[in-house]
């Protein structure tokens, strides 16, 4: 079985095959402070970290949006699918004998360095044809012949400077340039949500507005899910019923999904939630603090208006 058809039965789109090289440029930017922590684990040279490998593999897992982002973007589920999709691919190569296993790599500046993708304004990434609308995962890998790769897109210019990502966007500064940390994103692993950001908190995990205005993105939508709109609820989450999100989200993001719970009740102005929030400031007031002092604020608002 070829590669590409083994990558696809897991239900990716693409794989690139790539040189097992260092990157020497992404890690002085890392050093220089540009990026999120969630970067802090990828590793500093793959060729000292994976010697035995000849290959890094990154695989496109393509994904259409939700047409209402009121409940998360389409992004964090298929993240987690794509997640196990990952784990089951990399289980399948060592069953047939192909050493490998996760690469933790810069994908998207391995790509770009190998003239696949383009980065547009507002730190978007794009992969023709499927535009942002992407998760990537990479595997090393000792592929028993040499490496050859030829591109199957090269990384043409996409984005044409239009603004209108960073006209909605917090993060956005200057001409397309970026600063991570106004990102509302960046805040939604399990950090407390800073208060600026939770009025502005509409859906789980917060915000894709700056993909969905671009113009060069597909338009096509797909309906939320049934399972997604009952799982993620946030006054069903902060009732204690939240195993069927963890299921759609990955089982390791019990905080952070409480956190935004609490958050999304308070916006939503679901005064049914009261009585589990004070459940919750109960259990874990040292953790949710400032996310249940904002929703007992607008709640009780709330509450008194409707008096
Ligand atoms: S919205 Fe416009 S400026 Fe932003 S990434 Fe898309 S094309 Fe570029
Ligand atoms: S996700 Fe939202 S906050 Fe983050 S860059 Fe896009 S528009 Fe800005």
């Amino acid at each position: 079985m070829t590669l590409f058809k083994l990558v696809k039965e897991h239900g990716f789109s693409e794989v690139f095959v790539l040189p097992n090289r260092p990157y020497s440029d992404w890690t002085l930017h890392r050093k220089d402070g540009a990026f999120h922590s969630n970067a802090d684990f990828i590793r500093d040279d793959p060729t000292i970290a994976y010697p035995w490998a000849n290959a890094c593999l990154i695989c496109v897992w393509a994904y259409r949006p939700y047409d209402d982002d009121s409940f998360v973007p389409a992004y964090y589920v298929e993240s987690n699918r794509s997640y196990h999709a990952m784990k089951n691919l990399i289980r399948r190569l060592n069953e047939i004998g192909i050493r490998a296993e996760r690469a933790e790599t810069p994908y998207r500046t391995q790509l770009l360095n190998a003239g696949i993708g383009c980065r547009m304004d507002n730190q978007l990434w794009f992969y023709a044809p499927y535009g942002t609308f992407t998760v990537l995962w990479g595997a090393m890998a000792q592929l028993p012949e040499p490496v050859e790769y030829t591109p199957s897109h090269a990384n043409e210019p996409v984005c044409d400077h239009c603004g209108r990502c960073s006209d909605v966007c917090f993060g956005a500064l200057d001409q397309g340039s970026f600063e991570w940390s106004n990102c509302i994103r960046s805040y939604l692993e399990n950090r407390p949500l800073p208060e600026r950001f939770m009025p502005e908190l509409h859906s789980f995990s917060g915000c894709q507005r700056c993909q969905n205005v671009c113009p060069q993105n597909p338009q096509e939508r797909i309906p939320v899910p049934a399972l997604v709109r009952e799982a993620l609820d946030p006054v069903r989450i902060v009732s204690g019923d939240y195993g069927p999100a963890l299921e759609l989200l990955g089982k390791n993001r019990k905080k952070p999904l409480l956190r935004q719970a609490i958050v999304l009740c308070a916006n939503q102005k679901r005064i049914e939630a009261l009585p589990y929030l004070k459940q919750l400031e109960e259990k874990y007031a040292d953790s949710f603090q400032s996310e249940l002092q904002y929703a007992f604020r607008l709640l009780q608002n709330t509450e008194n208006v409707l008096k």
